[in-house]
Protein backbone atom coordinates (compact mmCIF):
# COMPACT_ATOMS: atom_id res chain seq x y z
CA UNK A 1 0.00 0.00 0.00
CA UNK A 2 1.25 3.20 -0.61
CA UNK A 3 1.11 6.46 1.05
CA UNK A 4 -1.83 8.86 0.15
CA UNK A 5 -1.44 11.91 -1.77
CA UNK A 6 -1.13 14.35 0.83
CA UNK A 7 2.15 12.14 2.31
CA UNK A 8 3.91 11.77 -0.78
CA UNK A 9 7.64 10.40 -0.90
CA UNK A 10 10.09 12.21 -2.90
CA UNK A 11 13.86 10.95 -3.75
CA UNK A 12 13.46 8.44 -1.28
CA UNK A 13 11.76 10.52 1.78
CA UNK A 14 8.34 10.96 2.92
CA UNK A 15 6.48 14.15 3.20
CA UNK A 16 3.57 15.49 4.65
CA UNK A 17 2.58 17.71 1.60
CA UNK A 18 5.57 20.00 0.76
CA UNK A 19 7.43 19.42 4.00
CA UNK A 20 9.86 16.32 4.83
CA UNK A 21 8.77 14.57 7.78
CA UNK A 22 12.87 13.99 8.65
CA UNK A 23 12.28 17.80 8.80
CA UNK A 24 8.96 17.93 10.83
CA UNK A 25 11.61 15.53 13.37
CA UNK A 26 14.75 17.68 13.70
CA UNK A 27 12.05 20.40 14.81
CA UNK A 28 9.67 19.21 16.98
CA UNK A 29 11.06 16.30 17.92
CA UNK A 30 9.21 12.48 18.45
CA UNK A 31 6.70 11.29 18.92
CA UNK A 32 4.76 13.48 17.20
CA UNK A 33 1.14 13.51 15.37
CA UNK A 34 1.46 15.10 12.29
CA UNK A 35 -1.51 16.13 10.35
CA UNK A 36 -2.30 17.82 6.50
CA UNK A 37 -4.33 20.54 6.47
CA UNK A 38 -5.36 19.91 2.67
CA UNK A 39 -6.11 16.25 3.31
CA UNK A 40 -8.67 17.73 6.29
CA UNK A 41 -10.02 19.82 3.36
CA UNK A 42 -10.61 17.79 1.09
CA UNK A 43 -12.34 15.16 3.64
CA UNK A 44 -14.54 17.48 3.92
CA UNK A 45 -15.25 18.73 0.89
CA UNK A 46 -16.09 15.27 -0.47
CA UNK A 47 -19.39 15.21 2.32
CA UNK A 48 -20.09 18.70 1.00
CA UNK A 49 -19.93 17.79 -2.64
CA UNK A 50 -22.39 14.53 -2.35
CA UNK A 51 -24.58 16.70 -0.49
CA UNK A 52 -24.67 19.76 -2.78
CA UNK A 53 -28.02 20.82 -3.22
CA UNK A 54 -29.63 19.64 -0.33
CA UNK A 55 -30.28 20.80 3.46
CA UNK A 56 -27.61 19.13 4.94
CA UNK A 57 -25.41 19.77 8.03
CA UNK A 58 -21.93 17.57 8.62
CA UNK A 59 -21.48 17.72 12.42
CA UNK A 60 -17.71 16.53 12.80
CA UNK A 61 -17.52 13.66 15.36
CA UNK A 62 -15.13 15.71 17.97
CA UNK A 63 -13.68 12.70 20.19
CA UNK A 64 -12.19 11.08 16.44
CA UNK A 65 -9.48 14.19 16.92
CA UNK A 66 -10.34 16.90 19.23
CA UNK A 67 -6.98 19.26 18.70
CA UNK A 68 -8.24 22.91 18.62
CA UNK A 69 -6.81 23.72 15.27
CA UNK A 70 -8.73 20.90 14.28
CA UNK A 71 -11.76 21.78 15.26
CA UNK A 72 -11.49 25.37 13.85
CA UNK A 73 -10.51 24.24 10.12
CA UNK A 74 -13.62 22.17 9.69
CA UNK A 75 -14.94 25.26 11.67
CA UNK A 76 -13.83 27.26 9.15
CA UNK A 77 -15.91 24.49 6.15
CA UNK A 78 -18.93 25.48 7.62
CA UNK A 79 -19.06 22.04 9.60
CA UNK A 80 -21.12 21.83 12.76
CA UNK A 81 -20.08 19.42 15.57
CA UNK A 82 -20.80 15.99 17.27
CA UNK A 83 -20.40 16.17 20.73
CA UNK A 84 -20.19 13.49 23.50
CA UNK A 85 -18.91 15.60 26.31
CA UNK A 86 -18.99 19.57 28.12
CA UNK A 87 -15.28 19.15 27.82
CA UNK A 88 -15.83 18.89 23.84
CA UNK A 89 -18.04 21.84 23.91
CA UNK A 90 -15.53 23.99 25.61
CA UNK A 91 -13.77 22.81 22.78
CA UNK A 92 -15.56 23.70 20.06
CA UNK A 93 -16.58 27.29 21.51
CA UNK A 94 -12.63 27.71 22.09
CA UNK A 95 -12.04 27.15 18.84
CA UNK A 96 -14.94 28.90 17.50
CA UNK A 97 -17.53 26.70 16.26
CA UNK A 98 -20.90 27.53 15.91
CA UNK A 99 -22.53 26.47 19.01
CA UNK A 100 -26.09 26.42 17.19
CA UNK A 101 -24.53 23.93 14.67
CA UNK A 102 -24.01 21.48 17.87
CA UNK A 103 -25.36 17.88 18.38
CA UNK A 104 -24.94 16.48 21.74
CA UNK A 105 -24.67 12.44 21.91
CA UNK A 106 -24.43 10.18 24.82
CA UNK A 107 -25.87 8.12 27.33
CA UNK A 108 -24.67 9.75 30.62
CA UNK A 109 -25.00 13.54 30.10
CA UNK A 110 -24.93 15.04 33.69
CA UNK A 111 -26.83 18.01 34.70
CA UNK A 112 -23.80 20.03 34.28
CA UNK A 113 -23.61 19.31 31.10
CA UNK A 114 -27.03 19.76 29.97
CA UNK A 115 -26.92 23.09 31.35
CA UNK A 116 -23.57 24.39 29.33
CA UNK A 117 -25.12 23.26 26.34
CA UNK A 118 -28.61 24.50 26.73
CA UNK A 119 -26.74 27.92 27.90
CA UNK A 120 -24.55 27.44 24.67
CA UNK A 121 -27.97 27.01 22.51
CA UNK A 122 -27.30 24.01 20.99
CA UNK A 123 -28.91 22.56 17.79
CA UNK A 124 -29.86 19.62 19.41
CA UNK A 125 -29.78 16.68 22.24
CA UNK A 126 -29.66 13.19 20.76
CA UNK A 127 -31.51 12.06 24.00
CA UNK A 128 -30.51 7.95 25.00
CA UNK A 129 -32.73 7.17 27.55
CA UNK A 130 -36.21 7.63 29.00
CA UNK A 131 -34.68 9.47 32.44
CA UNK A 132 -32.44 11.50 30.59
CA UNK A 133 -35.46 12.77 28.32
CA UNK A 134 -37.17 13.49 32.06
CA UNK A 135 -34.29 15.10 33.09
CA UNK A 136 -33.18 17.75 30.78
CA UNK A 137 -36.71 18.26 30.76
CA UNK A 138 -36.11 19.47 34.37
CA UNK A 139 -33.18 21.34 33.66
CA UNK A 140 -34.34 23.31 31.42
CA UNK A 141 -37.05 24.49 32.98
CA UNK A 142 -34.99 25.68 36.27
CA UNK A 143 -33.13 27.20 33.25
CA UNK A 144 -36.66 28.88 31.67
CA UNK A 145 -35.49 27.63 28.53
CA UNK A 146 -36.54 24.71 26.30
CA UNK A 147 -34.40 22.22 25.20
CA UNK A 148 -34.13 20.77 21.34
CA UNK A 149 -34.14 17.04 20.99
CA UNK A 150 -33.79 13.84 18.62
CA UNK A 151 -34.12 10.51 20.23
CA UNK A 152 -31.22 8.06 19.30
CA UNK A 153 -33.55 5.16 18.20
CA UNK A 154 -31.66 1.95 17.93
CA UNK A 155 -32.77 0.32 14.36
CA UNK A 156 -31.09 -2.95 15.15
CA UNK A 157 -28.87 -3.15 11.81
CA UNK A 158 -25.96 -4.72 11.93
CA UNK A 159 -23.35 -3.07 10.82
CA UNK A 160 -21.28 -5.57 10.00
CA UNK A 161 -17.71 -4.10 11.68
CA UNK A 162 -15.68 -4.91 14.86
CA UNK A 163 -17.72 -5.75 17.76
CA UNK A 164 -16.20 -2.90 20.20
CA UNK A 165 -17.38 -0.20 17.33
CA UNK A 166 -20.69 -1.63 16.43
CA UNK A 167 -23.41 0.76 18.31
CA UNK A 168 -26.63 -0.06 16.90
CA UNK A 169 -27.70 -3.49 18.03
CA UNK A 170 -30.53 -4.73 20.31
CA UNK A 171 -27.85 -5.54 23.19
CA UNK A 172 -25.93 -2.19 22.53
CA UNK A 173 -25.78 0.58 25.73
CA UNK A 174 -26.62 3.06 22.95
CA UNK A 175 -30.03 4.63 21.84
CA UNK A 176 -33.09 3.70 22.62
CA UNK A 177 -35.11 0.29 21.63
CA UNK A 178 -36.59 1.04 18.40
CA UNK A 179 -40.00 -0.25 19.62
CA UNK A 180 -40.12 2.15 22.39
CA UNK A 181 -39.75 5.32 20.14
CA UNK A 182 -43.17 6.59 19.27
CA UNK A 183 -43.61 6.32 23.46
CA UNK A 184 -40.96 8.33 24.04
CA UNK A 185 -42.02 10.86 21.22
CA UNK A 186 -45.43 11.36 22.38
CA UNK A 187 -44.03 11.89 26.23
CA UNK A 188 -41.62 14.36 24.57
CA UNK A 189 -44.36 16.24 22.90
CA UNK A 190 -46.30 16.25 26.25
CA UNK A 191 -43.44 18.15 28.28
CA UNK A 192 -43.04 21.70 28.21
CA UNK A 193 -39.45 22.66 28.48
CA UNK A 194 -38.36 20.34 25.26
CA UNK A 195 -39.13 20.88 21.81
CA UNK A 196 -39.27 18.11 19.24
CA UNK A 197 -36.42 18.65 16.55
CA UNK A 198 -35.12 15.16 15.01
CA UNK A 199 -34.37 11.56 15.37
CA UNK A 200 -31.13 10.11 15.45
CA UNK A 201 -29.05 6.72 14.77
CA UNK A 202 -25.54 6.01 14.54
CA UNK A 203 -25.04 2.13 13.90
CA UNK A 204 -21.17 1.69 14.42
CA UNK A 205 -17.82 2.82 12.87
CA UNK A 206 -15.22 1.66 10.14
CA UNK A 207 -18.17 0.98 7.98
CA UNK A 208 -17.30 -0.44 4.60
CA UNK A 209 -20.88 -1.75 3.01
CA UNK A 210 -23.34 1.02 1.97
CA UNK A 211 -26.12 -1.61 2.87
CA UNK A 212 -26.56 -1.31 6.57
CA UNK A 213 -26.61 2.67 6.94
CA UNK A 214 -29.52 2.35 4.25
CA UNK A 215 -31.43 -0.02 5.71
CA UNK A 216 -30.93 1.95 9.03
CA UNK A 217 -32.39 5.12 7.00
CA UNK A 218 -35.25 3.16 5.90
CA UNK A 219 -36.40 1.78 9.27
CA UNK A 220 -36.12 5.22 10.76
CA UNK A 221 -38.28 7.16 7.62
CA UNK A 222 -41.01 4.20 8.82
CA UNK A 223 -40.81 6.01 12.25
CA UNK A 224 -40.80 9.29 11.04
CA UNK A 225 -44.27 8.62 9.01
CA UNK A 226 -45.75 6.61 12.10
CA UNK A 227 -44.67 9.63 14.16
CA UNK A 228 -46.37 12.31 11.44
CA UNK A 229 -49.52 10.06 11.45
CA UNK A 230 -49.53 11.05 15.10
CA UNK A 231 -48.99 14.89 14.32
CA UNK A 232 -45.31 14.51 15.71
CA UNK A 233 -43.26 16.15 13.38
CA UNK A 234 -39.26 16.00 12.90
CA UNK A 235 -37.12 18.32 11.18
CA UNK A 236 -34.15 16.48 11.00
CA UNK A 237 -32.88 12.84 10.29
CA UNK A 238 -29.00 12.51 11.90
CA UNK A 239 -28.00 9.43 10.45
CA UNK A 240 -24.80 9.64 12.39
CA UNK A 241 -21.12 8.98 11.31
CA UNK A 242 -19.47 5.30 10.46
CA UNK A 243 -18.06 5.67 7.35
CA UNK A 244 -14.82 4.04 7.07
CA UNK A 245 -11.30 4.22 5.35
CA UNK A 246 -8.27 2.46 4.46
CA UNK A 247 -5.93 1.21 6.83
CA UNK A 248 -5.02 -1.24 4.83
CA UNK A 249 -6.49 -3.14 1.87
CA UNK A 250 -10.09 -2.38 2.48
CA UNK A 251 -12.40 -1.12 -0.20
CA UNK A 252 -13.91 1.97 1.51
CA UNK A 253 -16.39 3.26 -0.35
CA UNK A 254 -16.60 6.66 -2.15
CA UNK A 255 -18.65 9.35 -0.34
CA UNK A 256 -21.25 9.07 -3.78
CA UNK A 257 -21.45 5.24 -2.88
CA UNK A 258 -22.33 5.23 0.56
CA UNK A 259 -24.80 8.02 0.84
CA UNK A 260 -26.05 7.60 -3.00
CA UNK A 261 -28.41 4.62 -1.64
CA UNK A 262 -29.41 6.23 1.34
CA UNK A 263 -29.83 9.72 -0.59
CA UNK A 264 -32.40 8.07 -2.79
CA UNK A 265 -34.46 6.69 -0.37
CA UNK A 266 -34.91 10.31 1.44
CA UNK A 267 -35.78 12.15 -2.20
CA UNK A 268 -39.27 13.72 -1.83
CA UNK A 269 -38.94 14.30 1.85
CA UNK A 270 -38.29 17.81 3.77
CA UNK A 271 -36.41 16.27 5.82
CA UNK A 272 -32.62 18.18 7.29
CA UNK A 273 -29.82 15.63 6.89
CA UNK A 274 -27.37 15.37 9.44
CA UNK A 275 -24.10 13.13 9.44
CA UNK A 276 -21.38 12.95 12.16
CA UNK A 277 -18.35 11.76 10.33
CA UNK A 278 -15.51 12.05 12.32
CA UNK A 279 -12.91 8.90 11.29
CA UNK A 280 -13.62 9.65 7.74
CA UNK A 281 -12.51 13.51 7.97
CA UNK A 282 -9.52 12.68 9.75
CA UNK A 283 -8.35 9.40 9.69
CA UNK A 284 -6.05 9.58 6.88
CA UNK A 285 -5.33 12.98 7.25
CA UNK A 286 -2.87 12.37 9.92
CA UNK A 287 0.22 10.03 10.83
CA UNK A 288 2.32 9.37 14.01
CA UNK A 289 6.11 9.95 13.40
CA UNK A 290 8.20 8.16 15.44
CA UNK A 291 11.84 7.10 15.67
CA UNK A 292 13.70 3.63 16.13
CA UNK A 293 15.57 3.78 19.45
CA UNK A 294 16.58 0.21 19.51
CA UNK A 295 16.72 -2.83 17.69
CA UNK A 296 16.58 -6.20 19.55
CA UNK A 297 17.23 -9.51 17.61
CA UNK A 298 15.87 -12.37 19.29
CA UNK A 299 15.73 -15.94 19.28
CA UNK A 300 12.16 -15.86 17.49
CA UNK A 301 11.52 -12.32 16.58
CA UNK A 302 13.10 -9.04 15.55
CA UNK A 303 11.98 -6.24 17.69
CA UNK A 304 11.96 -2.72 16.58
CA UNK A 305 11.63 -0.61 19.87
CA UNK A 306 10.43 2.68 18.72
CA UNK A 307 9.78 5.92 20.54
CA UNK A 308 5.74 5.74 20.09
CA UNK A 309 4.02 3.24 22.70
CA UNK A 310 0.49 2.05 22.91
CA UNK A 311 0.14 5.21 25.06
CA UNK A 312 0.12 7.44 21.83
CA UNK A 313 -1.88 4.92 20.13
CA UNK A 314 -4.01 2.64 22.08
CA UNK A 315 -5.85 1.32 18.39
CA UNK A 316 -3.49 -2.10 18.01
CA UNK A 317 -3.47 -2.67 21.48
CA UNK A 318 -7.33 -2.19 21.99
CA UNK A 319 -8.62 -3.33 18.83
CA UNK A 320 -5.90 -5.32 17.07
CA UNK A 321 -6.30 -2.80 14.48
CA UNK A 322 -3.75 -2.53 11.69
CA UNK A 323 -2.01 0.49 10.86
CA UNK A 324 0.52 0.86 7.95
CA UNK A 325 4.30 1.33 9.03
CA UNK A 326 6.23 2.42 6.53
CA UNK A 327 10.04 3.99 6.74
CA UNK A 328 10.17 7.71 6.22
CA UNK A 329 13.98 7.66 4.74
CA UNK A 330 14.83 4.92 2.17
CA UNK A 331 17.88 2.96 4.02
CA UNK A 332 20.55 0.72 2.71
CA UNK A 333 19.63 -1.75 5.67
CA UNK A 334 18.95 -5.28 5.11
CA UNK A 335 14.78 -5.14 4.91
CA UNK A 336 14.12 -7.98 7.85
CA UNK A 337 10.84 -8.98 9.40
CA UNK A 338 10.16 -7.30 12.90
CA UNK A 339 7.25 -6.47 15.62
CA UNK A 340 7.28 -2.88 16.04
CA UNK A 341 6.86 -2.31 19.67
CA UNK A 342 6.82 0.60 22.10
CA UNK A 343 8.96 0.77 25.38
CA UNK A 344 5.90 0.11 27.84
CA UNK A 345 5.90 -2.32 30.17
CA UNK A 346 3.12 -4.66 28.48
CA UNK A 347 2.79 -7.59 26.06
CA UNK A 348 -0.07 -5.67 24.08
CA UNK A 349 2.42 -2.70 23.60
CA UNK A 350 2.85 -2.99 19.80
CA UNK A 351 1.75 -0.57 17.18
CA UNK A 352 2.80 -3.65 14.14
CA UNK A 353 3.70 -7.71 14.08
CA UNK A 354 5.61 -8.64 11.30
CA UNK A 355 6.41 -5.90 9.38
CA UNK A 356 9.10 -6.04 6.95
CA UNK A 357 11.13 -2.90 7.31
CA UNK A 358 15.33 -1.99 6.03
CA UNK A 359 16.02 0.19 9.42
CA UNK A 360 18.53 1.03 11.59
CA UNK A 361 18.81 2.92 14.92
CA UNK A 362 17.60 6.57 14.49
CA UNK A 363 15.52 5.75 11.97
CA UNK A 364 11.87 7.31 11.39
CA UNK A 365 9.22 5.75 10.83
CA UNK A 366 5.62 6.66 10.13
CA UNK A 367 2.45 5.00 11.21
CA UNK A 368 -0.22 5.80 8.85
CA UNK A 369 -3.78 6.18 9.45
CA UNK A 370 -3.69 7.62 12.64
CA UNK A 371 -5.24 11.23 12.53
CA UNK A 372 -8.47 9.42 13.95
CA UNK A 373 -8.61 8.15 17.57
CA UNK A 374 -4.84 8.45 18.03
CA UNK A 375 -4.08 11.55 19.80
CA UNK A 376 -7.44 11.62 21.56
CA UNK A 377 -7.22 8.17 23.21
CA UNK A 378 -3.85 8.53 24.43
CA UNK A 379 -2.67 8.50 27.92
CA UNK A 380 0.33 9.15 30.40
CA UNK A 381 0.57 5.79 31.36
CA UNK A 382 3.85 4.67 31.99
CA UNK A 383 4.12 8.76 33.45
CA UNK A 384 4.96 9.14 29.46
CA UNK A 385 4.36 13.17 28.70
CA UNK A 386 1.69 12.92 25.49
CA UNK A 387 3.26 13.47 21.97
CA UNK A 388 2.96 16.80 20.04
CA UNK A 389 0.75 17.56 17.42
CA UNK A 390 2.10 19.33 14.30
CA UNK A 391 -0.37 20.69 10.92
CA UNK A 392 1.66 20.91 7.92
CA UNK A 393 -0.12 23.60 5.39
CA UNK A 394 1.70 23.63 1.61
CA UNK A 395 5.63 24.38 2.97
CA UNK A 396 4.00 25.35 6.35
CA UNK A 397 4.36 23.32 9.82
CA UNK A 398 3.36 24.86 12.44
CA UNK A 399 2.72 22.85 16.22
CA UNK A 400 -0.71 23.11 17.21
CA UNK A 401 -0.29 21.15 20.54
CA UNK A 402 3.07 21.38 22.26
CA UNK A 403 4.64 18.26 23.81
CA UNK A 404 3.93 17.34 27.37
CA UNK A 405 6.82 18.17 29.77
CA UNK A 406 7.28 15.66 32.95
CA UNK A 407 6.10 18.97 34.93
CA UNK A 408 2.79 18.99 33.43
CA UNK A 409 2.35 15.28 34.55
CA UNK A 410 2.79 16.10 37.90
CA UNK A 411 1.31 19.53 38.25
CA UNK A 412 -2.24 17.88 39.34
CA UNK A 413 -0.64 16.01 42.34
CA UNK A 414 0.34 16.12 45.80
CA UNK A 415 2.87 14.83 47.61
CA UNK A 416 1.44 13.67 51.58
CA UNK A 417 3.91 13.01 54.30
C1 LIG B 1 -18.13 7.90 17.47
C2 LIG B 1 -19.39 8.51 16.99
C3 LIG B 1 -19.43 9.12 15.73
C4 LIG B 1 -18.27 9.12 14.77
O1 LIG B 1 -17.99 7.85 14.28
P1 LIG B 1 -16.93 7.63 13.10
O2 LIG B 1 -16.94 6.18 12.89
O3 LIG B 1 -15.62 8.13 13.60
O4 LIG B 1 -17.41 8.38 11.91
C5 LIG B 1 -20.60 9.73 15.36
N1 LIG B 1 -21.69 9.74 16.18
C6 LIG B 1 -21.67 9.16 17.39
C7 LIG B 1 -22.89 9.19 18.24
C8 LIG B 1 -20.53 8.52 17.83
O5 LIG B 1 -20.52 7.92 19.03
Amino acid sequence: MTPNQFFPRRDGVMYAENVALSAVADTFATPCFVYSRAALTSAFAAYQQVLTGRDALVCYAVKANSNLSILATFAQLGAGFDIVSGGELARVLAAGGDAGKVVFSGVGKSEAEMCAALEAGIFCFNVESPSELERLNQVAGRMGKVAPIAFRVNPNVDPKTHPYISTGLKSAKFGVAFDDALNLYRRAASLPHVRIQGIACHIGSQLLDPAPIAEAAEKVLGLIDTLAAEGITVQHLDLGGGLGIRYQDEQAPSHADYLGPLLAKLAGRALKLVFEPGRSLVGNAGLLLTKVETLKHGEAKNFAVVDAAMNDLARPALYDAWHNIVAVQDSAAPVQCYEVVGPICESGDFLGHDRDLALAEGDLLAILSAGAYGMTMSSNYNTRPRAAEVMVDGEQMRLIRRRETLADLLAAEQTLL
